[in-house]
């Protein structure tokens, strides 16, 4: 009897891991291009072994994306991140064998892959924004109140500086760029962020709060992002996200970046109940209990972009 029982148990758990082996065949994440994540400002691919992209690239792999996570600099302009980005993309191109990819930018990484686009077109079939403000940040924009030139500008670009440093150092291929705290916060606040549009402006919406073009130049256009600061108390960086969302006075923010500013392209969706570390599924998971997890709405898009054929 006991021996049956063990029989019984036996053939559930393989016929389990025959199950778990057909849906990695179902192929739902393959896409035609390759994936490339692009990291926020104070980002890395991962640090001291925990990815940025937390349980994300594994996920997309395990139902047969190719993935492959970038790291450029914690602290600089868009353009200058842009410029690592593009030679890291060329690598990527002629080591997988595929003429393009598909690059997904959180926050800061969201400019950093729009300059790509725009200067090597013929490399990127897909553009997708997570919580990037893409007409700037009202947090960069309450910083950028510190006098310029000031004792106060010194010591806020120095302490962030060496917190990048110290980011890049235990990240698991640190950037040999140097650190910039000015160029980000330049790149970041409403002004810098006009500047870097009139100059690149693929994808973005010309009105205040609409969707931009869906494709421009060959390249199809996506974005979403969240809009709820405070989403777990466990996760003590709802801090950060509750402090940052006192600076944008009503309008609806995921605690950095505003709704209107996140929108690019095709507006997925703007209001998931996220703050800007659940879009990238931190702290370590410690997300919303009452929304789809982050990871599957990664799951979706990688489904989405491979039913569009990129
Ligand atoms: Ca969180």
């Amino acid at each position: 009897m006991n021996n049956n029982k063990t029989l019984l148990a036996l053939c559930i758990a393989s016929c389990l891991a025959v199950s778990a082996q057909a849906d990695a065949a179902t192929g739902y994440t393959q896409t035609k291009y390759p994936i490339v994540l692009t990291h926020g400002m104070l980002g890395f691919d991962k640090l001291l072994g925990v990815d940025y992209w937390y349980g994300i690239p594994a996920t997309l792999r395990r139902d047969g994306a190719k993935v492959y996570v970038t790291e450029v600099s914690q602290l600089n302009t868009s353009e200058a991140r842009g410029e690592e980005l593009l030679a890291q993309v060329e690598e990527i191109v002629a080591i997988s064998g595929q003429s393009k990819v598909n690059l997904l930018g959180h926050s800061h990484g969201g400019p950093t892959i729009r300059y790509v686009a725009a200067v090597r077109p013929d490399l990127v079939a897909s553009i997708t924004s997570i919580g990037a403000p893409h007409k700037g940040s009202a947090a960069a924009d309450f910083i950028r109140n510190v006098p310029p030139g000031s004792a106060g500008e010194a010591l806020l670009a120095g302490i962030t500086n060496a917190l990048a440093s110290v980011i890049n150092l235990l990240s698991s291929n640190p950037s040999s760029s140097p650190q910039n705290a000015l160029g980000a916060l330049e790149s970041l606040n409403s002004v810098g962020a006009a500047r870097f549009n009139a100059k690149f402006p693929q994808g973005i919406p010309t009105s205040a709060c609409g969707e931009g073009a869906y494709r421009v130049n060959g390249i199809n256009y996506y974005s979403w992002s969240g809009i709820s600061p405070l989403t777990n108390f466990l996760d003590p960086t709802d801090l950060l996200t509750g402090a940052g969302s006192l600076t944008f006075k009503g309008e609806a923010n995921d605690g950095l970046v505003g709704r209107c500013s996140s929108h690019l392209g095709q507006v997925i969706r703007d209001n998931y109940r996220m703050n800007h570390l659940d879009e990238v599924n931190q702290t370590l998971g410690l997300t919303s209990l009452f929304e789809t997890s982050p990871v599957s709405v990664y799951r979706q898009h990688a489904n989405r972009l491979k039913n569009a054929s990129l």
